[in-house]
């Protein structure tokens, strides 16, 4: 890796830089900025509008390749800072800020609605740009207000009404989120550390967390027929049961298996290529719908050279 100045006004650019995801695997970033301010991010987006945002990665598969476009991280301190307001409950966090450690502290401020998304590796933008969530919840219920820059360089603040969350969506991929405000409600704290623990408990019993993955690979599909013994059409069933059902537990193409413990991860070993995962997801998803006629479709971001 090189270090060089794009342009006098000195945004620093990394050549040929690694991306670290939690998949542990894939290319590299020919070019990679980490603004550390507003200011900075607008002359990064100005000298390439089609910049990518890495986040914490956990939900990221890079492509062995690597990318061209100029990827930006968040990771400066001025990205991270955490505004709470116990008595209004309104929260302002960078986008830089984990997710883990947000929860953390409206948890101790006494402030009730991110407890329930322990467990999910993020950065509060890569959380709110996917609307991470599941079983206990989705981060799009707590937001109050989205501010971010979007391709043209232009400072916008979308607020919720303007924002369409769904099922792990928000439409916000095209923005630049560079701070979330959260409207919380005041709860007893121990309380809210007891759910916090029980949330825990449930993804450490059913989920890999020791191992290289993305948490899960394909988004729960909408039924659009009965599937007897699985759900009624329109019902949203989950990709894990129906992988698991097909038999894909296991299943390995290179360094990529199929978890034994939960059906929609993969998990990576040393030596393993993007493209064993892509060959894997390929094979799992052909396989679920030889079996029950159903196309599960990728919850994870993959990045490609020139997209
Ligand atoms: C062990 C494990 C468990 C998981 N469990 C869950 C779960 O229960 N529920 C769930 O929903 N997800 C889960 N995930 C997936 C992952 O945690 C979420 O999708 C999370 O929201 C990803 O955030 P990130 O910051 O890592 O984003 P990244 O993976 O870095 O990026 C994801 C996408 O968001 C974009 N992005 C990131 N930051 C910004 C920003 N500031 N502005 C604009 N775009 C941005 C990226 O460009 C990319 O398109 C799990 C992952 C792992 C590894």
């Amino acid at each position: 890796m090189s270090v060089a100045t794009e342009d006098a006004n000195a945004v620093v650019i990394e050549r040929d830089a690694p991306l670290s995801t939690w998949f542990g695997i894939g290319g590299r970033a020919d070019r990679l900025a980490r603004p550390s301010s507003v200011e900075e991010l607008l002359r990064c987006v100005r000298m390439d509008p089609a910049l990518r945002v890495l986040g914490d990665g956990a939900n990221l598969l890079v492509h062995d390749d690597g990318v061209s476009e100029l990827v930006v991280c968040l990771s400066d301190p001025c990205w991270e800072r955490i505004e709470i307001d116990q008595r209004t409950g309104r929260v302002l966090a960078g986008a830089g800020v984990s997710l883990p450690r947000l929860i953390k502290a409206t948890i101790e401020a006494g402030l009730a609605g991110l407890e329930g998304l322990g467990g999910i590796p993020a950065t509060v933008g890569g959380a709110v740009i996917m609307n991470a969530g599941g079983k206990f919840g989705q981060i799009g219920d707590a937001v109050q207000a989205v501010h971010a820059v979007d391709r043209a360089g232009i400072e916008v603040v979308r607020d919720r009404r303007e924002i369409r969350f769904d099922y792990r969506r928000s439409g916000l991929n095209e923005l630049i989120v560079t701070s979330v405000e959260f409207m919380l409600c005041p709860s007893d704290p121990a309380v809210l550390k007891e759910r916090h623990k029980e949330v825990m408990a449930y993804k450490k019993g059913s989920q890999p967390l020791a191992a290289d993955s993305a948490g899960c690979v394909f988004k729960n599909p909408l039924l659009d027929a009965d599937l007897e013994g699985i759900g009624a059409r329109g019902e949203r069933v989950s990709a894990g049961r129906l992988i698991d059902l097909a038999g894909c537990k296991g299943m390995s193409v290179g360094g990529a298996s199929v978890s034994e413990r939960h059906g929609n991860f993969i998990v990576t070993s040393r030596g393993c290529l993007a493209a064993d995962v892509l060959g894997l997801m390929g094979r799992v998803r052909a396989r679920v719908a030889d079996r029950f006629g159903v196309v599960i479709e990728p919850e994870i971001v993959v990045w490609r050279r020139d997209r």
